[in-house]
């Protein structure tokens, strides 16, 4: 047996290439003081914002959506052509983190993954377990959001791929930005959309909509990242004999909604109460029913 430890926890992992023969990576990382320093100046996620990243939950001591995270970790490389990850020593770096966080309610694991330190041939990349914020309040009471134009034009991902559109990358600091000017506006959360007028994500969320009987989410077409929770959120629904769509979204279209979520990993489904300082119609039911299925995930 392991013995639990208190957080937060952290793990350095030294990355191996994704076609490296062996299968034991216990000696490819090792557990390191939190509070102790860890990485070089010269590390470029700190300097450049240069690598990628994944923040999922572990409730109850189950990792939630481990496959689609991982998954998006190796397109956001793939994107920012950093060396594919190895999904087996990412999977056994999880393991042993799990092992020693604990298992009573929820936990923060953030997985790291930069291109290492300048003129350096290696990437670098790190396991960090924190204790999760209390969400219970803004699950029940949900959010106000406004839209944010983020300056670029439907089909943006296609014209310029160098903006990395698609990639979960370190370079957030426009996301928090974005929150700052929400909180400005007197609201909680922001709604990206494109210069012409479709609907995008949050800074750190997708959004979905109910309009009729189908539920709908921004196609994930390369200008926004494809939401593990959103991916969970439509299962669930389709489970339940409901209707899923992936669409194009225009910005009335999400003003007229039935009702509008905003999903991510940790603070699971919330409902958007107001938009633009204009009250939505919100359906706490679906929403408490969404958050027991997403709180649930066992893989
Ligand atoms: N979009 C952005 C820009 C995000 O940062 C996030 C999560 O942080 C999401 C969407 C939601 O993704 P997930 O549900 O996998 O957490």
């Amino acid at each position: 047996t392991v013995r639990r430890t208190t957080l937060p926890f952290t793990l350095l992992l030294d990355p191996v290439p994704a076609d490296a023969p062996q299968t034991e990576f216990d000696d490819t990382f090792h557990e390191v003081d939190s509070d102790a320093p860890a990485l070089r100046v010269g590390e470029l996620s700190a300097q450049r914002g240069d690598g990628v990243f994944e923040t999922l939950g572990v409730v109850g001591g189950h990792p939630q959506a481990v496959g689609p995270h991982l998954a998006r970790l190796g397109t956001s490389a793939a994107t920012c052509e950093l060396p594919e990850p190895n999904t087996a020593q990412w999977l056994a770096a999880i393991a042993h983190v799990v092992d020693r966080v604990p298992h009573e309610g929820e936990v923060v694991l953030k997985l790291v993954y930069s291109r290492g330190v300048d003129s350096g041939p290696a990437p670098t990349a790190w396991l960090h377990a924190t204790p999760a914020p209390d969400f219970a309040v803004v699950r029940e009471d949900g959010i106000r959001a406004v839209t944010l134009d983020r300056g670029y034009p439907h089909g943006v991902a296609e014209q310029a791929p160098w903006l990395l559109m698609g990639a979960k990358t370190l370079s957030y600091a426009v996301n928090m930005a974005a929150l700052r000017e929400a909180r400005r506006r007197g609201a909680d959360d922001a709604i990206f959309l494109t210069h012409d007028g479709f609907v995008l994500e949050g800074p750190t969320s997708t959004v979905m909509l109910c309009r009729g009987d189908v539920y709908v989410s921004p196609l994930p077409s390369g200008a926004i990242l494809h939401g593990t929770t959103q991916q969970s959120a439509f299962e669930h629904l389709r489970a339940a004999g409901e209707r899923t769509e992936y669409r194009d979204m225009s910005v009335d279209e999400l003003r007229s909604a039935d009702a509008v979520w905003l999903l991510s990993s940790l603070r699971l489904a919330v409902h958007v109460t107001e938009l633009d300082g204009r009250p939505m119609p919100v359906d706490s039911e679906r929403t408490r029913t969404l958050n027991a299925a997403l709180l649930a995930r066992t893989v």
